[in-house]
């Protein structure tokens, strides 16, 4: 089991995962991407600015 860095939230990642892949959190709705596996890292992804100029 993994916790989120933000809210602790426990996260269910499955052992199919990719590293660069990205999970969001059930508890805060941060997103953290699969940095490395054996052993599972998460980190938070960055964030992505879209700015389409509304
Ligand atoms: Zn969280």
């Amino acid at each position: 089991m993994l916790q989120c860095p933000e809210c602790t939230a426990t996260i269910e990642v499955s052992q199919d995962t990719r590293v660069s892949e990205v999970v969001e959190c059930a508890g805060c709705g941060c997103e953290l991407e699969v940095v490395a596996k054996d052993p599972i890292v998460l980190a938070l992804a960055p964030e992505i600015e879209e700015d389409w100029g509304e």
